[in-house]
């Protein structure tokens, strides 16, 4: 017997004694993007409307009034975007349904970097600005600004904060360091936020003779660090003190890939789907500190919740023999990989390495009818390979279709890429006609996204899932 299955007896033991009933499905908000695109447009106004109504137009006259309004301008618009930064780190629900959590990261990206070079030009524009009008040098504008003027030490502290995450998120240098170094240097980020607001309220222009302008100023931190502290620490707290999540079995599924199961009170009201993740902080001595993303990696069924965990690092390593009974703190479900992106009534989902794990839930979860749910599943080897019993199951039970595409690129056994569009044609002659959901290995999603967008299938129609962020 498959050892999957073994434990989902034992947690069904364990399992509340009441009838299981329906899980919810997560609730979807009346949010478009042109909502959030309305709302960010409208402030942008008020800021552009505030700088004009501080007299900035008529300053545009001298050489030294152009480049100190234009320094005022790259500060306003600069905090701006740290504080639509902090609103896309909130891990809000709103922005995970309307945009996925890989568009997210991408404007986290580029508002970050955005933000950073208009805080730098503020500091060069007001110093040369201000230099003019008094007719010394910027470095002497410089050195008189950092000794003399308050705060202003504090923000150009606050500068060299953001440029060192900045310089931390390129990719290059990324890559060099660990998740939780990283992680940890972008805490550095409040602290330049904090400094950062004190020289704006105290000496910025804007704010010391309008005491409108500040109270705006004011609510627009209030309204981005209520959503950050809501989402962050209010939404876990609230979600893990209502079900009270533990680790209720840990099964090997292959070599280095683990399922954890977890049980907690009322999960039959918690409402996920299939295709969804949760944050999870297991509260360990070692770990609790740190929340990782998983997947559910099978459909909700009101009794527990199953991950399915590679060890691919630290944490992951850990996990493998994380003790039965140890209590977990669960953020989400976040994505948007779910059934309700779907358009058409066939679906094809392709599957590389512990990617398989929202695919295994989605072939579970998905409405099946003759024969409309096709799964190819690619991996390099067969020890790769996780759920064979399981989804050979499904598929008998679901009509659904199972290729596994096993063998490394290159080798006797498989010169050519498998999933090459052409190749993936004729497995699967209909893709145009169906939904295409993927998760796998980045280089593997890269090759299928261009493959599927050189075959002309509609992006509407193709749906993935990234395991890094
Ligand atoms: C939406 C999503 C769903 C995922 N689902 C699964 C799953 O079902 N099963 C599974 O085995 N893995 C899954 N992962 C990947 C898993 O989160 C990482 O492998 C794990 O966090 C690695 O942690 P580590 O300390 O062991 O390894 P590390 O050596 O620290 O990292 C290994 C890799 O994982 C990335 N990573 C590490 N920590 C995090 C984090 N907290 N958030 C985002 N990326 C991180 C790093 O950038 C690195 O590329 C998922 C990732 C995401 C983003």
């Amino acid at each position: 017997m498959n050892g999957s299955y073994v434990a989902e007896t034992r947690v069904r033991a364990a399992a509340p004694t009441r009838k299981v009933r329906r899980v919810p499905i997560p609730r979807v908000w009346p949010v478009k993007a042109s909502d959030f695109y309305a709302l960010l447009g409208g402030n942008a106004l008020l800021i552009a409307g505030m700088w004009i109504r501080h007299g900035n137009l008529r300053e545009l006259t001298t050489p030294a009034g152009i480049f100190t309004a234009i320094g005022e301008l790259c500060a306003l618009y600069g905090t701006y975007l740290v504080l639509i930064q902090l609103i896309l780190m909130s891990r809000n629900p709103w922005l995970d349904q309307v945009f996925g959590q890989d568009r997210i990261t991408d404007a986290h990206r580029w508002v970050g970097f955005g933000a950073i070079w208009l805080l730098v030009f503020h500091a060069i524009f007001t110093t040369v600005g201000f230099g003019m009008g008094v007719n010394t040098s910027p470095v002497d504008e410089a050195i008189a600004l950092l000794t003399t003027y308050p705060y202003v030490l504090w923000s150009a502290a606050a500068l060299g904060l953001f440029i060192f995450v900045g310089v931390s998120s390129v990719r290059a240098a990324r890559r060099r360091v660990s998740y939780e170094t990283w992680y940890a240097i972008h805490l550095y980020t409040y602290l330049a936020i904090a400094l950062g607001f004190l020289h704006q309220i105290f000496v910025g222009v804007d704010f010391t003779t309008d005491q409108l302008a500040t109270l705006y100023w004011i609510a627009l931190y209030v309204v981005a660090f209520g959503i950050l502290l809501a989402f962050r620490f209010g939404q876990p707290i609230a979600v893990t003190s209502r079900h009270r999540f533990r680790v209720a079995n840990v099964v090997e599924e292959a070599p280095g890939v683990t399922s954890i199961y977890l049980t907690g009170r009322d999960l039959d009201l918690l409402p996920v789907r299939a295709g969804q993740w949760f944050r999870l902080r297991f509260l360990t001595s070692g770990d609790w500190y740190k929340a990782h993303p998983f997947s559910i990696s099978a459909a909700p069924n009101g009794r527990y919740l199953r991950f399915t965990v590679k060890d691919l690092g630290d944490h992951t390593g850990r996990l493998q023999r994380i003790r039965v009974g140890t209590q977990v703190m669960l953020e989400g479900p976040y994505g948007a990989f779910t059934g309700l992106a779907r358009r058409k009534a066939r679906v094809l989902m392709i599957a590389g390495g512990i990617g398989i794990t929202p695919l295994r839930a989605l072939l579970e979860e998905l409405p099946a009818s003759r024969g409309n749910l096709t799964l190819i599943y690619r991996a390099s080897s067969p020890q790769e390979v996780v759920f064979r019993e399981e989804l050979d199951q499904l598929a008998s039970l679901r009509g659904a279709t199972v290729h596994y595409l096993v063998g490394r690129r290159g080798s006797r056994e498989m010169p050519t890429d498998p999933l090459e569009p052409r190749a993936l044609r004729r497995l699967v002659p209909d893709l145009h006609e169906r939904d295409i959901y993927i998760c796998g290995p980045a280089g593997m999603m890269e090759r299928v996204l261009s493959g599927l967008r050189w075959l002309r299938i509609p992006s509407a129609q193709i749906h993935y899932e990234r395991f890094s962020f």
